[in-house]
This record gives structure tokens, sequence and C-alpha cells, in this order.
């Protein structure tokens, strides 16, 4: 006799849009092994933790939580534990040595496996590099309803090499997926209520098709069907913003005057250090193509901070790119090491000068994100409704820049997109009012 009653799975993602979409897709080809989702770990049969490798002690962090798991699994033997994700990747069968609870290791590139792996057909630890494409060994999306904005993974890898960056180690090399899958698997987002949808990659504007298509050819494909009303896409490498590309920010009105497009410092020798293979320069009279093409648009960046090497004078220079450009909100970080790049083991900026520079930095890209945000009060922007908000009769959705922007409206639905006229900027968010 067969047990009907599901299994449980609790999925715990760190980390960037493309593990929470690699969570969704594990949870689909696990929910083909009757596997449902659930909140609690205490309640699942499996528990899968899908890593990352970008912020520092990712590692460390895991071994904690695999820590917090023993109980659990003392309790109950059977209890499937998987690392899945680029901790996975980079430690691989390490994890099982230091943390002998774990059943299952499985990379990014290899999450198709996972299903086989869970039943014993598979070896238990799997960071390969397949030459086949994941994404035909996956199940077909549930034909559920979705949530109106989803993320659709079309590239992964990346050849860049930038000198503190693990993604080439841990993704591989950039692969593309082809438009045609692209396209049909939008599709059937957009037939489940997906109105916009943000294409991912860890170098996303690197996409290429099979008949040498650039970037901005996927984007008109797309923004032909019918339905689909927002586009967007992340993250970008300065030096695969195409032609192509620029030329859809200016001509596609689905495309969303949002790029995110990381610089990470404003000084050339740095830069160099760093692998970059740009100067700030080339940055800013990119940036003023991108502006010519779409001048509404808005910027957002990424920093590293305290690079082994920064002097007061290549901070300084990253401020006043920063200055230059004006850029609607960015993310910066300090610099720390990730064993096997090529910056590991460089001599390291003082814990302290590197923390004055953060503070300097940040405290520039606060007042710039602040003007930005205040910018838009008194423009009527698209909204894109996602849900209820806190206050009686409220819905909260994300304007055409990414804000979430507040609206007493009991009336409007989830996945409705309206005109709203904003009234008022708060500290992280917009208020506004209907059209
Ligand atoms: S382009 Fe991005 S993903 Fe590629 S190596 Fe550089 S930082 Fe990492």
């Amino acid at each position: 006799m067969t047990d009907q009653t599901p299994k449980k799975l609790f999925i715990k993602t760190y980390g960037c849009q493309m593990n929470v979409y690699d969570s969704q897709r594990m949870a689909e080809a696990m929910g083909a092994e009757g596997y449902v989702q659930t909140d609690r770990a205490e309640d699942a049969d499996m528990v899968l933790l899908n890593t990352c490798h970008i912020r520092e002690k990712a590692a460390e962090k895991l071994y904690s939580d695999l820590g917090r798991l023993r109980p659990l699994k003392g309790a109950r033997p059977d209890l499937k534990i998987g690392v899945a994700g680029c901790v996975a990747q980079a430690e691989g069968e390490e994890i099982i040595r230091r943390a002998p609870l774990v059943d299952l290791v499985v990379g990014p590139q290899s999450y198709h496996n996972l299903p086989a792996m869970v039943r014993g057909e598979a070896p238990a630890v799997n960071t390969e590099f397949p030459p086949e494409d994941k994404f035909d060994h996956l199940p077909q999306r549930r034909a559920t309803r979705r949530a109106p904005a989803a993320f659709l993974t079309v590239q992964e890898g990346c050849d860049k090499f930038c000198a503190f960056c693990v993604v080439p180690y841990t993704r591989g090399a950039e692969v593309s997926r082809p438009m045609a899958r692209i396209m049909a698997e939008a599709r059937d987002l957009v037939a489940r209520g997906v109105r916009e949808i943000t294409l991912l990659g860890q170098n996303v504007n690197g996409w290429h098709g099979e008949g040498g298509e650039g970037f901005g050819a996927l984007i008109r494909q797309l923004a032909g069907i019918e339905g689909l009303d927002r586009i967007r896409y992340t993250t970008s490498h300065p030096n695969d913003m195409g032609d192509d590309l620029i030329e859809a920010h200016r001509d596609i009105p689905q495309l969303m005057p949002y790029l995110h497009l990381p610089v990470q410092s404003g000084s050339d020798r740095i830069l160099k250090a760093m692998n970059r293979k740009h100067t700030a320069e080339q940055y800013l009279r990119l940036i003023d193509r991108i502006r010519a093409a779409r001048p509404d648009i808005m910027l957002t960046s990424d920093f590293i901070v305290g690079f082994p090497g920064e002097s007061d004078q290549d901070h300084a220079a990253t401020l006043r790119l920063v200055e230059q450009v004006g850029f609607g909100t960015a993310f910066s970080f300090k610099y720390s090491p990730r064993p096997g790049t090529p910056a590991f083991g460089r001599e390291m900026v003082a814990d302290e000068i590197a923390d004055a520079r953060l503070q300097e930095l940040q405290a520039l890209l606060d007042r710039q994100q602040k003007a930005a945000q205040e910018s838009m009060v008194g423009r009527t922007l698209g909204v894109l409704f996602e849900k209820p908000g806190r206050m009686p009769g409220q819905m909260v959705g994300k304007s055409d820049y990414l804000h979430s922007v507040f609206v007493h409206a009991p009336e409007v639905a989830p996945g409705e997109l309206l005109q709203v006229r904003i009234k008022a900027s708060a500290p992280n968010s917009l208020e506004g009012e209907l059209v």
C-alpha cells in the first residue's frame, strides 16, 4: 500500500534572485515527486538550504544553520537534508565530511538531478557542470495562478572573472538559454496571470541567441507577448550593453526605465586590479548614451569599497563618479576576500580605513536615493499592485522604478496595473492616489 500523504519540503534561500528562482524550480522538481512546500523546517520531510557564496562567511553561516538542524535530524533520522547553491558547488563533499547529517549536496547546474538523488538513484554529491541544459530536465511549471511579477532565468554563469568574484567558479561559464524556450516559459507565465517578468542571469545582458541575436532582440521578442506589460532584467555588465539593448530602452515601452549596472569603483587603477575591463570614463560615456536613449531612466549600481590597493585618491575617484552619475539606489560593501579568487591573499586595506570609506560612500548614496525618491512626488507612474497593505483598504505595488507604492484603493485587486499620482515619499516607500 502506498502512502498518499504528501511529503513536505522546507527550502531556505540565501542570497540573490537567481537563488530565489532556483529554489522555485527545485520546489517544482520535487513537487513532481509528491512534495509540497512548508514554511516550517520542523514539519518537513526534507530540508533544503539553497546557499549563496557572494557575501562573507557564507560557509560558516551554512554550518551554523546545519548545527541548528541537528536536533531535528536526531529526532527523525529519515529527515532528508540537502545543501544546494554556490556553497554546495564550492565545498562539495567537504560539506558531508564536516556535517554528516547532510544527505545531499547539489550544485546550481545539477539541481535537475535532485529528484533522482532523493530517490537514491544518483550520487549524493553532484556538482557537475553537465553539458545538457538543466531546464530541459525540469518538470513543466505547474499550471497554477502566479503572483503578477515573476523571475525568468535566461542566462547563467560568467566568463568575466572579476578578481573578487566566485561566480565564474561556482556557476561556471556563460550559458544562454535558447530564445524559443524563454519565449515559451514567458508565455506560460503570462497565461497564469504574470504581467511583469524580470529576466535573470549572472551576466544577463551577455545573453545571445543561437542565431547570434543580442539581448535587445530577446527583449523585443518578449515585448510582443500580449499581456506582458513590464520587462526588467538583472544583473548586467557595462561591457555587454550593446547598441541593440540601448535601442530597446529607447523603443520598447514595456522595458522599465530602470537599470542596475554595477561599476564597483570609480578609479581606473582599481577597476584594472579588479579585472573589470572598462574604465570610469567608459562607464560614464555609456551612461550618457543610455540616458540619451531613455532620459527618464533610473540607474542603480554596486560598489566594493576597500579593494586591495585602494588609496584615498581611488576612493575620491569613486565618490566623484557617484556625484557625476547620480544613482537612484546602490548596493555598497566592504571588500571581503573569497578563497579561490585572484584577489584572495592580496594585501588588505586597514579595516578602519575601509569602514570610514564605506560610511562616506553610503552617506552620499543615501542622499542620492532620497533625492531620487522625492523627485517622484507629483509624478504619475504605473503601479503594478501586488498585495494588500497593513492599513484597511490599502494596496501596495511596485512603481516603474521599483519603489513600493502604498495607495488607499480597496477596489483594486492584485495584478492590476494602474496609473498613480505620487503624493509623498517615506523612508523606503511612496504614497499615492489612483488617477
Ligand atoms: S561580471 Fe559579475 S558575476 Fe561575472 S565575475 Fe564579475 S562580478 Fe562576478
